[in-house]
Formats: C-alpha cells, structure tokens, sequence
C-alpha cells in the first residue's frame, strides 16, 4: 500500500541557513522544527529530507561532514520525539571541483532522483505527498513528480517570495516549517 511523504528540504527550512555547512556545530535547529516533523511522524507520513549539498562536489567538504550533520540532526530529533526516515541528498554539481561529483545528475533538486529514491525503497506515492523548501526549485521539484509544493518564509524563502517564476506558483506559502506541517495535515 504505497505511502504519502513529506519532503523536507534541510538548510533554510529544518536548520537555519547558514551558507555552505561545513561543520556540526553549525548546525541549528529552528525551534519550532521538533514540533513540526513529530506532527508529520503522527499522521502517518513517511519524513524523507531532500537536500542538494554541492558544497561536496566544490570541495568545501566531505560526504562524511554530511553524514555527521545528520547523525547529529537525528539524535536532536530524537530528543523530541520526532523522526526522520531518511535522509537523502545530492552530492553532485556540474562544475564542482572534485572529479568523483563533478557531473551533471538527475537528483540534484529540482531534479526528481532523490525522490524516485523514496518511491523505491518506501513505496511512497507522489501524488499524496508534500514538498517542503525555502526555494522555488523545491516547489518546482513537487510540480515534477505531481507532490503538492509548500514555500517556507525561513531561509531564503522571503528573497524566494518577492521574485516569483512566471511559470511556478506553492500551493501554499507559509512562515516556517510548522505552519506547513499544519497546512499538510488539513490537506492529507
Ligand atoms: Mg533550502
Ligand atoms: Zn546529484
């Protein structure tokens, strides 16, 4: 029985932005992000985050930084009560700097890959799921895979907001990632 699935983009939206994140203790928790991914946990929705981390392929750092930043994501969360599924993201940029990740890809955001991914090994239906960003090519990632797309006004998002694409509208523009939670769950 295929699942729906929040997709939650990491930096701007679950932790503050704060450029490349090339160290653990950077990373910082919006404090209403607990609240918001353990209401998601409860109504059943698979909690995938779904980050583009070129800083991989420039070389400001390594997958282990990334996989350490998660980890510690994880046991923050898990303080709380709430939960990630999985944690997936991009590695790749077309002009990085590192041979290994320097090309062109299909999961970098707005790419679909990362998503595909979740369908894969969650059995999640797009078509009742949710895509969560601070940027226009997260929503733009929902109007790819038929998802229903959700800007954020934390991060980039109030930049995002004034500079809107002609072609690309959110189902739904919000404060922050608890008012989209919220949001989520009256349109389950
Ligand atoms: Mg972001
Ligand atoms: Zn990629």
């Amino acid at each position: 029985m295929p699942v729906g699935a929040a997709f939650l983009d990491r930096d701007g939206t679950i932790i503050e932005e704060v450029g490349y994140l090339d160290r653990v203790e950077r990373v910082e928790l919006y404090p209403w992000t607990i609240d918001a991914i353990r209401a998601l946990n409860r109504a059943g929705l698979r909690v995938v985050l779904v980050s583009n981390q070129s800083g991989v392929a420039r070389g400001f750092f390594t997958e282990e930084v990334v996989d350490e930043v998660h980890a510690h994501l994880a046991a923050l969360l898990a303080e709380g009560g709430a939960r990630i599924d999985a944690y997936y993201y991009c590695p790749h940029h077309p002009d990085g700097k590192v041979a290994a990740f320097a090309r062109a890809c299909d999961c970098r955001k707005p790419g679909r890959g990362l998503v595909d991914r979740a369908v894969r090994e969650f059995d999640v239906d797009p078509a009742r799921s949710f895509v969560v960003g601070d940027r226009w090519l997260d929503v733009a990632l929902a109007r790819a895979v038929g998802a229903r797309g959700v800007l954020v006004r934390t991060g980039y998002g109030t930049t995002e907001e004034r500079r809107p694409p002609a072609d690309l509208t959110a189902d739904a523009v919000v404060n922050n990632l608890v008012e989209a939670s919220s949001w989520i769950l009256q349109h389950l």
